[in-house]
């Protein structure tokens, strides 16, 4: 009686202790979601290289994906007149549209728009050493990148990854934003004069969209992401470092196209080296699975 009477609902404490056992599981559950959630937000897999840039937004993306649709099907009827578009049984065309089909599926982590997009790999005959990937995934190589740098399949992925990626990136959409923005002054631009006036800024640049010189945070940035593309396909991403020392060997002879737009050196090889140990075990899962 003693007991009740100090204590007069003996079972409470045991209660209250299976209530806070109870509790404290479930706390702990929860904990481990919001830590599962939180450690996949914070510690994703593979290179980090935050948002889109926000002057994107200035430019509807439809209008830049279409614009450079109508560019490059102008460009590939003016190849196909000369005689210089590859056909569909070209042993190098088949190469580049099996790297690409490896690559596409891992895009769309990069850019939900890119599941709407109707990518194309083509190849043109031509000793220039360049390739691109226009907005909406309009991808070209030139056949002189293939031949004069003799490139395996593991630096073939990396060039296409890292065109890919300016173009997951919307870095031809973000110039064209700051452009907008710069030229007319962006509240104006979307209050004032609307669409149209963009769409006018997406014209002038529709010529421009292959020659555009990106800043060197845009290409280090394609760098990285087009590293991941190609380790997550299955190629190796060692391989970025051999493709610009080749690079910077033929720059000694006749300058490639693609160094005009693409400075190489020994920041961008190094940028490269450091980065390789996040996309490594990517690629290493693909390789051993
Ligand atoms: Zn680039």
């Amino acid at each position: 009686m003693t007991i009740d009477l100090i204590n007069p609902e003996p079972r409470t404490p045991l209660a209250k202790r299976r209530w806070r056992c109870r509790s404290a599981s479930a706390l702990a559950l929860t904990l481990v979601f919001v830590g599962v959630g939180s450690a996949s937000a914070q510690a994703r897999e593979g290179v980090d290289v935050g948002k889109n840039s926000a002057f994107s937004n200035l430019v509807p993306a439809d209008q830049v994906e279409r614009s450079s649709a109508e560019q490059y099907v102008q460009m590939m009827q003016k190849a196909s007149e000369q005689g210089a578009l590859a056909g569909p049984e070209h042993p190098q065309l088949k190469r580049l549209r099996t790297i690409a089909a490896k690559i596409i599926p891992h895009a769309l982590q990069w850019n939900p728009r890119a599941s709407h997009w109707r990518w194309e790999v083509n190849l043109i005959g031509s000793k220039q050493i360049n390739a691109f990937c226009m907005p909406g995934g309009k991808i070209a190589f030139y056949t002189g990148i293939l031949d004069q740098l003799k490139l395996s399949d593991d630096e073939v992925a990396m060039v296409m990854g890292h065109e890919v990626a300016h173009a997951l990136r919307e870095h031809a959409r973000e110039r064209m934003g700051k452009s907008a923005a710069t030229n007319i002054g962006a509240s104006l631009l979307t209050q004032v004069l609307g669409l149209g006036q963009i769409g006018q800024t997406v014209t002038n640049y529709g010529a421009q969209l292959l020659t555009l010189q990106f800043s060197r945070d845009n290409e280090s940035e394609a760098d990285l992401v087009g590293m991941e593309l190609a380790a997550r396909a299955g190629y190796d991403p060692r391989a970025g470092v051999t493709l610009w020392q080749k690079m910077g060997a033929a720059n000694k002879g006749a300058p490639p196209q693609w160094l005009s737009t693409h400075p190489s050196g020994t920041t961008r090889i190094g940028d490269i080296e450091a980065n390789l140990p996040k996309v490594m075990p990517l690629y290493e899962r693909v390789k051993t699975n």
